[in-house]
């Protein structure tokens, strides 16, 4: 059975390494040029598109900015899951704005802007705090301008002068003094079946995430139904099938959906050492038909991601419990090259487990790691 996964980044090859052991075969389309490719080593497989559509039992995505005319190509064919509306909702931010209104689903107060001179209601409605946000072909801290006070208002207009907004609108919302930033991955079934894993917190650092601690610590009953509703609605209101992430800002006991994600997320890589079937393999099994595994935690567990940098000392992994997945990349600033998942008993083990790792990297690669550390001891001694 083949699966043909759109995007041959770190998401494809986990999703072809999940796949080999239930006999599912992964492939990839390598969107810039349109070939098939294998997922982990990125050679060119000697088949065309066309073929690889025709040959695999489901489409699928592994981030959201597909081009659309391929996107149509494999709607067009029946066999693309999550919906080709669900992953357009998720690569651009006025439609993905516009569903969770739709559906109800509490978010951050934010105006659409497609004209430089609309920041003044925005400040006017939203206050002098905003953040403005490209509503395409933005991702990890990229594509966003940050307004701290109306003094700079004029300063930020005129970094923007050169946008085409009416092209590229911006979603600019208001800054949220959120306590901490959570997510919640699901995965839904072509039958309606769900499974939800536990939710994560995630540290970000210039707009990209460090780290991930799942099961997340101190949540309520109130926060989980929350997550747990919020998954429904919007997986049931997209009649949705694959994993689905919702990235959420605790505001008290308050829930808020900053994004979603149509795909497999980083959010989640903790599954597949902590989880009795991670997140990828669950994700097969939604688009293939096949029945969706259990998503508990084992344990508890750290994810942390190596950005930016490929020297490290192996003997991290003499770290019991430390797993580590490369990706196989050649190292550029800001690019994600591989994870470590730690699991452990408890959260004080698991942040004991953090400072031993943060003596085998280099910390500058790490802004998170040891205030992680120290923050999970302190915690679950609390
Ligand atoms: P995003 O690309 O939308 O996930 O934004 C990147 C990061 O910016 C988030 O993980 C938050 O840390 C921060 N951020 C985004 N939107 C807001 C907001 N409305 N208020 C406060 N912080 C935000």
């Amino acid at each position: 059975m083949q699966v043909l996964v759109y995007g041959a980044g770190q998401l494809a090859q986990m999703m072809y390494l999940e796949g080999c052991p239930m006999g599912i075969e992964v492939l990839a389309v390598d969107v810039k040029n349109e070939q098939v490719v294998h997922p982990v080593t990125k050679q060119t497989v000697d088949i065309t598109l066309e073929q690889a559509i025709e040959n695999a039992v489901a489409l699928t995505v592994e981030f959201e900015h597909v081009p659309e005319h391929l996107l149509e190509q494999a709607s067009r064919s029946g066999k693309l899951l999550p919906s080709i509306d669900t992953v357009l909702a998720g690569a651009d931010r006025v439609r993905e704005k516009r569903l969770l209104t739709k559906l109800g689903v509490a978010n951050c107060p934010h105006q659409v802007v497609t004209n430089i001179h609309q920041l003044d209601d925005c400040v006017e409605d939203l206050g002098e705090r905003l953040i403005l946000k490209a509503s395409r072909d933005g991702y990890d801290g990229y594509g966003q301008w940050r307004l701290t006070a109306h003094s700079g208002l004029a300063a930020l207009k005129s970094t923007l002068q050169g946008l085409d907004l009416a092209t590229v609108p911006l979603v600019v919302e208001q800054m949220v003094d959120f306590d901490r930033e959570i997510s919640i991955i699901g995965v839904r079934d072509k039958l309606g079946n769900t499974r939800v894993y536990p939710l994560a917190e995630n540290l970000h650092h210039k707009g990209q995430l460090h780290v991930s601690v799942a099961p997340a610590l101190n949540i309520t009953d109130s926060q989980q139904k929350q997550a747990e509703s919020i998954f429904a609605t919007l997986a049931e209101g997209m009649d949705y099938v694959g994993v689905l992430a919702i990235e959420l800002f605790q505001c008290g006991e308050q829930l808020l959906v900053n994004e979603i994600a149509p795909r497999v997320h980083n959010s989640g890589h903790w599954t597949l050492s902590g989880s009795d079937v991670s997140q990828f393999n669950n994700h097969l099994r939604a688009v293939t038909g096949l029945p969706l595994g259990q998503s508990n935690a084992l344990n508890v567990n750290a994810m942390v991601n190596v950005i930016g940098c490929s020297s490290f000392s192996s003997d991290l992994l003499s770290i019991p419990g430390c797993h580590l997945y490369w990706y196989g990349k050649t190292a550029r600033e800001k690019r994600k090259m591989g994870h470590i998942n730690l699991t452990a008993e408890n959260y004080t083990e698991l942040g004991d487990k953090l400072l031993s790792l943060s003596e085998y990297v280099p910390l500058e690669h790490f802004p998170k790691l040891v205030e992680e550390a120290k923050r999970l001891k302190s915690l679950s001694v609390a």
